[in-house]
C-alpha cells in the first residue's frame, strides 16, 4: 500500500500555496532577501516518522520559535519557582517587541521579546559565562531537533547591529531587578539563539519532542522532564501566536509559536509535531501560508485540542454474565486508555455488581493507563477483595503495574 499521508500533505500544500498576501519582514536586513515563494510543511509522529513536502529542507533562522525551547531549558535548569519569579505566564495581547511588564516588574510571558530575553538569561547556572550559556542553548535546541544546529552568522550580525529595541527592553527589566546578569550579554545570547538555522523537519521533530513529554521520538533522548513540557505547551497555547493567540487557539487549537522569518511550529500533546515555513507575514507577524496550512491541517486531520474525544463512554468493551460462557464468573472487559474519566465509568460498573459474586476483570484490551487510572483501578481491586469478593485480574500487558 502507498501511504496516503504524503499525498495528503502535498495536496494541502498545493492548495495553500495560493495564499500570497503579506510581506517578507524588512526590519532585519538579512531576512529581507528571502525568496517570498518558499513554502514547506513537515509533520513528525510519536514514533519518529517525519513527512515533508515542498521546501522541507530549506533552512531559515528559527527566530521567535526558539522562545518555547529556551523557556524549557530555563525551567529544567533553574526550576519553575525561580523562572516564575522573573517571567510571568499571562498573555500580553501586545506585539512581540512591546514593553509588557506586570506591576511587579516581571515581563508578562516568555513568548514576547522582553520575557524571552529575561528567560534566556536564566538558562544554565547563574555563574556561567556568555559562552557557556550559548553552548547550553545550542546543545539544548539541538537535542530537541535531534541534530546539531548551526548558527547563521550573517543574520546574527545583522540583528545585532539593529538590537537597540531589544537592548532597551533588557535594560528596563534589569532596572526592575528581574534580569539575571547584564543586559548586553542577555541580548547577545538571545540574538544568537534566534539565529540558529532550522528547516521545517527540525521544527516538526522539536514540536513532537514537546508533544511527547520531552522525549525526542527520533533519537529517543529525554531532553527535558515531562512537567517542563506541560508548562511550555500551556504558555504556547495562551501566548504563542503574538497578539493573536486567542484567535489562533479557537480556530486552529494547537499550541504553537511563530517567528518573523516565516516559521510556524505546532505541538499537539501526545499526537503530532508540525513545522511550516513561508516568509510572507501577516500584519501580526505570522506566516500567511503557514497559518493557512495549520488551519487546513487542524480541520482536515481533526487536530483541534479542544475537540472532545469520544473515549470515556467506550471504556466498557463488554460484560459477560455468569453462566453465559459456561462458567460461574462474571467478566468485566475494559478497553482503551485508562485515564480518569474512563476509569470513573468502569468504577461505577464495578460498584453496581451484585454482592459476593466472583469477578474476572479483563484488561487484555486496555492499551495504557495514566498514573491516576492505574491507582484507582488498583484501589478498586483491593476494595472489592476487602469486601470479600473473589477477583481475578487478566492483565497480560501489566497495565496495572505501570
Ligand atoms: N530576533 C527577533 C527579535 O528579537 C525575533 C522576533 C520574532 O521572531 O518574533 O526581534
Amino acid at each position: 500500500m502507498r501511504n496516503p499521508v504524503p499525498d495528503l500533505l502535498d495536496e494541502l500544500r498545493r492548495e495553500c500555496a495560493g495564499a500570497d498576501g503579506g510581506e517578507v519582514l524588512d526590519t532585519i536586513p538579512e531576512l529581507a532577501d528571502e525568496d517570498p515563494d518558499r513554502f514547506g510543511i513537515a509533520l513528525c509522529t510519536i514514533d519518529g516518522t517525519v513527512y515533508g513536502t515542498g521546501d522541507a529542507d530549506h533552512r531559515f533562522t528559527i527566530q521567535s520559535i526558539s522562545k518555547p525551547f529556551a523557556y524549557a531549558l530555563a525551567l529544567a535548569d533553574r526550576g519553575r519557582d525561580t523562572v516564575l519569579e522573573h517571567v510571568g505566564v499571562e498573555p500580553s495581547g501586545d506585539a512581540f517587541n512591546e514593553i509588557s511588564l506586570e506591576q511587579n516588574g516581571r515581563p508578562r510571558n516568555p513568548m514576547i521579546n522582553i520575557g524571552a530575553i529575561t528567560t534566556h538569561a536564566l538558562i544554565g547556572d547563574p555563574r556561567w559565562t556568555l559562552e557557556e550559556r550559548d553552548a547550553r542553548v545550542l546543545a539544548g535546541l539541538s537535542a530537541f531537533a535531534g541534530r546539531t544546529l548551526e548558527l547563521d552568522e550573517a543574520v546574527f550580525e545583522s540583528e545585532r547591529s539593529e538590537a537597540s529595541r531589544n537592548l532597551a527592553l533588557a535594560y528596563l527589566v534589569h532596572s526592575q531587578g528581574k534580569l539575571d546578569g547584564e543586559p548586553h550579554d542577555a541580548v547577545d545570547g538571545y540574538t544568537r539563539q534566534c539565529s540558529l538555522l532550522v528547516d521545517v523537519r527540525d521544527l516538526a521533530v522539536m514540536a513532537m519532542t514537546l508533544a511527547a513529554g520531552g522525549r525526542n521520538s527520533v533519537t529517543g533522548e529525554q531532553v527535558v522532564p515531562t512537567w517542563v513540557c506541560t508548562q511550555v505547551l500551556s504558555v504556547m497555547a495562551t501566548c504563542g501566536m503574538y497578539d493573536a493567540a486567542g484567535d489562533w487557539m479557537s480556530t486552529v487549537g494547537i499550541p504553537a509559536k511563530s517567528g518573523v522569518s516565516g516559521g510556524v511550529l505546532g505541538s499537539l500533546p501526545g499526537q503530532v509535531g508540525i513545522g511550516a515555513f513561508s516568509p510572507r507575514l501577516d500584519e501580526i507577524g505570522s506566516s500567511v501560508r503557514g497559518v493557512a496550512a495549520f488551519e487546513r491541517l487542524s480541520a482536515e486531520l481533526g487536530l483541534h485540542l479542544m475537540h472532545a474525544p469520544e473515549v470515556a463512554s467506550h471504556v466498557l468493551y463488554g460484560v459477560v454474565e455468569p453462566d453465559a460462557d459456561g462458567d460461574e464468573l462474571r467478566e468485566v472487559q475494559l478497553q482503551g486508555t485508562m485515564h480518569f474519566a474512563a476509569v470513573e465509568v468502569a468504577l461505577r460498573q464495578l460498584e453496581a455488581l451484585p454482592d459476593g459474586e466472583p469477578l474476572v476483570l479483563d484488561l487484555s484490551r486496555v492499551a495504557s493507563a495514566t498514573a491516576v487510572g492505574r491507582s484507582l483501578l488498583n484501589e478498586a481491586v483491593e476494595r472489592m477483595r476487602a469486601d470479600g469478593r473473589e477477583v481475578r485480574v487478566t492483565d497480560p500487558d501489566g497495565v496495572l503495574e505501570g
